[in-house]
């Protein structure tokens, strides 16, 4: 019991030293929600912020993948016990189970006590030291366990959420929201990833349908953070390691992604996140 009240001690003064904690969920899992928090780390990187991103995505970490930096890579520990973040170009600090783990295919097989005090620990050791933002990559889905880990960080600023522009996504939207005016925690947005695909010859394809995410966002009040095309050259950045919005600058999801995180910190450093209000029968 003591160390667990020391633990919630640190991880409390930790996060007193970090301005903003965004939690980063997503409507189900494959829908980018892994590509958005690391693009969105490094463009607020590359806007004069300090920033960390946890990977709490405890059975697929892949944020240190995509900024280069091998699973199993380790992170440093210290004589007190802590441990530092390892920090990859843009200057984004990174703590991951997944430079813990030896190798890709050692799955964890962990259940969700585990999974929080997990969470909990990295909250308490990781020297994140003073940060603007502390982006934590939740697992997919919004079902309790996510919910569960995003209640056990302290003094959290808001949450975005990722989706599709599917019906599907609506309903696990919804959820997302009802927790998040549940637990009265401030909603910064919803970004919409895989909109479109442009054609090399400029037509637009609307592969998963089209403006789902802008529509319940405008439902609950919500702001719409924008929409990220489709590219392969994502892929292509997030499967070599390679952080796509300095490899493709003048990219059209570049671009979508630098006005994302423009409207983030205008809504983050402008106070004006809001706690969603969902009535009973919603
Ligand atoms: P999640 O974290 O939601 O499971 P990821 O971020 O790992 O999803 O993305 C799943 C796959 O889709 C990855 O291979 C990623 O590179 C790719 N991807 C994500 N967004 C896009 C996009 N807008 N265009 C092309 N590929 C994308």
């Amino acid at each position: 019991m003591r160390e667990l009240q020391k633990q919630q001690a640190m991880a409390v003064a930790n996060m007193m030293k970090i301005k903003y904690k965004v939690v980063v969920m997503s409507s189900k899992g494959g829908v980018g929600k892994s590509l958005v928090t690391s693009s969105l780390a490094s463009a607020l990187a590359l806007m004069g912020r300090s920033v960390g991103v946890l990977d709490a995505d405890f059975h697929g970490p892949s944020i240190h993948k995509m900024f280069g930096i091998p699973t199993g890579y380790g992170m440093l520990a210290r004589m007190d016990g802590t441990i530092d973040p390892v920090v990859a170009p843009p200057g984004v600090k990174i703590a991951s189970i997944g430079l813990l783990v030896p190798r890709d295919d050692v799955a964890l097989i962990w259940r969700g006590p585990i999974k929080a005090s997990a969470i909990r620990e990295l909250l308490a050791y990781v020297n994140w030291g003073s940060l603007d933002y502390l982006l934590v990559d939740l697992p997919p889905g919004t079902g309790d366990e996510p919910l569960t880990l995003a209640q056990s960080i302290p003094k959290l600023n808001g949450i975005i959420l990722v989706t599709i522009p599917s019906d599907v996504s609506k309903s696990v939207v919804k959820r997302a929201v009802a927790f998040a005016s549940k637990m009265k925690i401030p909603v910064i947005g919803i970004i919409e990833n895989m909109s479109y695909y442009r054609c090399p010859h400029g037509d637009i394809i609307y592969i998963f349908g089209k403006g789902a995410a802008r529509e319940i966002a405008e439902e609950y009040g919500i702001p719409f953070l924008g929409s990220i095309p489709i590219d392969p050259r994502i892929r292509e950045c997030n499967d070599s390691g390679k952080v796509f919005i300095t490899e493709y600058p003048d990219s059209e999801a570049a671009q979508a992604i630098r006005d994302i995180a423009s409207k983030v910190i205008d809504i983050v450093e402008g106070g004006k996140a809001k706690i969603p209000v969902v009535k009973e029968e919603d």
